[in-house]
Order: structure tokens, then C-alpha cells, then sequence
């Protein structure tokens, strides 16, 4: 059956991908972004499609959509802890205020509602590694407390609207996902490590590298979105990839597999980027597999082989 599906954050590097898949399967897309850290760029290739359409709009902001929608997916935020430290304040207003209109419109439409929820809802997690039922640990005044409480509010408004409101909702947990469509300048390992190796800068590896954390690759997130919308879940599924390693161990990855061009240094951040920084982060996808019938499929060198391409090229353009 073709779902008429309504994605916010849909110009964002996961939100487009969900588009593309989504919209590969015969839906209807309907994107909202107000290209705050989303850009055009991820949508272009779909300009003109007769299934898909974008509107730029800040979802904090009354949602006016005419159409009939079958789907909401939520997924606009500001995931990245550089972007959450410089704009504190915006990411709270989606997280809680995005998440309140979201929830309305697919209330006011009678659609299924889907967050896009994180693994910082544990914190610097004392359970390891995370399954959904562990409640977390989280410095609720630190850096990191606008967006880990603000993701925690909306699987709280989300579990509301189901609760008082009847609205049919899900709830997933993303840990660290990375593909091709990331910002380069989002501040992330991932993409620091693969722009500082491609310009032959050094890898900046934060204090000893010890932390560690599990990389899942876009396609598998997308993969298991797509199965939990299907599904009759209500509870929160955790959706990541179970390979963890130290930050230092995917340092010397990126450094591989770019041709090893860059040196690996060590650096102490002066400003609050490492305050609150799990210490270690592995999802326990033991509901995901039994429910879903899930497992990711993309090994870390294929996933990030296709990112440093994607990034290459990128810059190659950039350049040209
Ligand atoms: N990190 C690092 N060097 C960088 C960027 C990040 O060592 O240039 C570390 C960061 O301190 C954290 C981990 O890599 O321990 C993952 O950081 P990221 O910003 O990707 O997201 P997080 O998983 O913390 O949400």
C-alpha cells in the first residue's frame, strides 16, 4: 500500500535517505526543513519527482499542511553536539517545541507518528551496553542537558499523545549513524576525521581516545526505521549498530582507508565539547532483531569507504 508520508527534517543527511527510500517503495513524500542544518543539496535529485514535495518551514512553528498524510515522521533536530553547544536554545525549541506541533498535526490528520529519538537519552550511560529499559544517566544542567532532555520531553510528549490522545506512535533510539549527505562542518567524528584526512590536515583524536562509541551505517538505520513503521511497536527500539570501538581504533580506520596521508594527534578541547562526553556507547539491539527482524548489514570499512567518496567528491565540486 503507497503511504502518504510527511518527513520533518526531510533536507537533513538521514531524513533525505528516508525520503529517497520511501519514495523508491512508491510513497508519497512531503518534506518540511527549514535548512537550518539540512541543505538543499541532499534534495536536489528529487526536484520534480511527482511524489515528492518540500517545504521550507521551522516545525517549532504551527505546522499548515493541506494534504492528507498517513505518516508522520519526525526526525528535524540538531544532532550534533557542536551545533547543540553554539545554538543551546534552538534545540530545545525542537526537541520540545517541534515535537508538540509534530504530534498535532499527526493527532489533526489521525497519522502514525514516528520520533527519532537517541542513545543520549542514557547520558553517560552506567549500564552497558543500552538496552531501551535502562532510564539513563543525564546531567540535566550540562552542555549536553538542552539536547539529551529535550530528546527525553519528546519520547515523554510522544508516550502522552499515545496515551491520552490515541495517537498511534513510535519511538526510535539512533546511536551514532553516518553515511554520505553528513555536513562536513557538523563537528562529528565521523565527518572531522574524514575532512581532516582528505585535506591532509591531522585526525583530531579528543584526550586519549578511549572513549568508545558504535558506527551504523545509513542504509541499515533507514532499513530499520522503515520495519518499525510496519510494525505495532510502541515501546522505544533501540537502532545502531553493535560494533563498538575507541575513538582511537576509528581513527586509525579513517586514517586507512583514506591512504594514511594524515597524522593522528591527540587534543585537550578548551571549550565544553568533552564536558558530560559518554564515557562508552553500544546499543543492545536484542528488541530490535526479535521484533524487527533486524540486523545491520554494512560493514564499518564498506559504510565509511562510501562516505570518504561521497566527501571527496563533494569537495572535488566545492573546489572546482
Ligand atoms: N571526537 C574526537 N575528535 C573529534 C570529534 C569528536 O575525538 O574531532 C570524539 C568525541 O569527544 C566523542 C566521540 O568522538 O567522544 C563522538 O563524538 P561525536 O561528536 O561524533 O558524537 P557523540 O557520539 O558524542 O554524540
Amino acid at each position: 500500500m503507497s503511504l502518504r508520508i510527511l518527513i520533518t527534517g526531510g533536507a537533513g543527511f538521514i531524513g533525505s535517505h528516508l525520503a529517497d527510500r520511501l519514495l523508491g517503495e512508491g510513497n508519497s513524500v512531503l518534506a518540511i526543513d527549514n535548512l537550518a542544518t539540512g541543505h538543499v543539496r541532499n534534495i536536489e535529485h528529487l526536484a520534480g519527482h511527482e511524489r515528492f514535495r518540500f517545504i521550507k518551514h521551522d516545525v517549532t512553528e504551527f505546522i499548515y499542511v493541506e494534504d492528507k498524510i498517513d505518516v508522520v515522521l519526525h526526525l528535524a533536530s540538531l544532532p550534533s553536539p557542536v551545533d547543540y553547544l553554539r545554538k543551546p536554545i534552538p534545540t530545545l525549541k525542537v526537541g520540545a517545541l517541534g515535537t508538540h506541533k509534530a504530534l498535532g498535526l499527526a493527532r489533526d490528520k489521525g497519522a502514525r507518528f514516528m520520533l527519532a529519538s537517541t542513545s543520549e537519552v542514557y547520558g553517560d550511560p552506567l549500564v552497558h551496553p543500552q538496552p531501551e529499559t535502562y532510564w539513563g544517566n543525564v546531567n540535566p544542567v550540562g552542555p549536553r542537558g538542552v539536547y539529551d532532555e529535550s530528546k527525553r520531553f519528546a519520547e515523554a510528549l510522544t508516550m502522552a499523545y499515545h496515551r491520552y490522545h490515541a495517537v498511534d506512535t513510535r519511538i526510535f533510539r539512533i546511536f551514532n549513524t553516518y553515511g554520505p549527505r553528513m555536513r562536513a562542518d557538523d563537528g562529528r567524528v565521523v565527518t572531522n576525521f574524514i575532512a581532516q584526512a582528505l585535506r591532509g590536515e591531522p585526525i583530531t583524536v579528543y584526550d586519549d581516545g578511549q572513549r568508545t562509541r558504535s558506527f551504523c551505517y545509513v542504509s541499515d538505520l533507514v532499513d530499520g526505521i522503515i520495519r518499525l513503521m510496519h510494525s505495532t511497536e510502541v515501546d522505544p527500539v533501540n537502532l545502531g549498530n553493535a560494533a563498538e570501538m575507541t575513538i582511537m581504533e576509528f581513527a586509525d580506520t579513517v586514517h586507512r582507508l583514506t591512504g594514511g596521508r594524515s597524522e593522528i594527534t591527540h587534543v585537550v578541547p578548551t571549550d565544553e565539547r568533552t564536558k558530560d562526553d559518554p564515557q562508552v556507547r553500544q546499543p543492545d539491539i536484542t528488541r530490535a532483531r526479535k521484533i524487527l527482524g533486524w540486523e545491520p548489514q554494512v560493514s564499518l570499512d564498506e559504510g565509511l569507504g562510501r562516505t570518504i567518496e561521497y566527501f571527496r567528491q563533494l569537495f572535488a565540486r566545492e573546489a572546482a
